[in-house]
């Protein structure tokens, strides 16, 4: 459960999808072979995160449905104009569950949420080796709102 606390706050990014499209609401697939195709959208992905980054911004993620690819692939920035492809990723466990002030690009506005800010999650980079990676604070937050992504779900919902 969700509110918005501040409302049309956003314009919509050219490229990203906007609630209500369906192609938001729908479970991605698993990602079963890195090929072409799975290059070409993290590709995309990246693109419109450096459009998207600044220095001063911390968090800064998107997910393969938000351009209209129902798989299951997340990019998250770690640092300015550095970015960690996600695919496939599986909650290991998620704990330090907190109210949170979330945006999306998908969405107009903010909102307050609630959401682990420590996240275990096993997943697979693009040379196809699979990782466990620990995310804490604003990161897992932002790692729960791609994770609901891939899973047709919103910050809004
Ligand atoms: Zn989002």
């Amino acid at each position: 459960m969700s509110l918005q606390i501040i409302a049309n706050y956003r314009k919509p990014y050219k490229g990203i999808l906007q609630d209500p499209d369906p192609r938001l609401r729908k479970v991605s697939e698993k990602v079963n072979t890195v090929d072409k195709h799975v290059h070409k959208i993290v590709g995309m992905l990246i693109s419109i995160l450096k459009e998207l980054d600044k220095s001063h911004l911390l968090w800064l993620g998107i997910s393969a449905p938000q351009i209209g690819h129902n798989l299951r692939i997340i990019v998250i920035k770690k640092a300015y104009r550095d970015y960690q492809v996600i695919v496939n990723p599986e909650i290991i466990k998620q704990k330090w569950f907190l109210p949170a002030i979330s945006g999306c690009y998908s969405l107009k506005g903010f909102y307050l949420i609630k959401s682990p800010y420590w996240s275990k999650v096993k997943f697979m980079d693009l040379n196809g080796k699979i990782h466990t990676e620990t995310f804490i604070g604003g990161t897992a937050v932002l790692l729960k709102q791609e994770l609901d992504h891939i899973n047709g779900r919103l910050i809004s919902d």
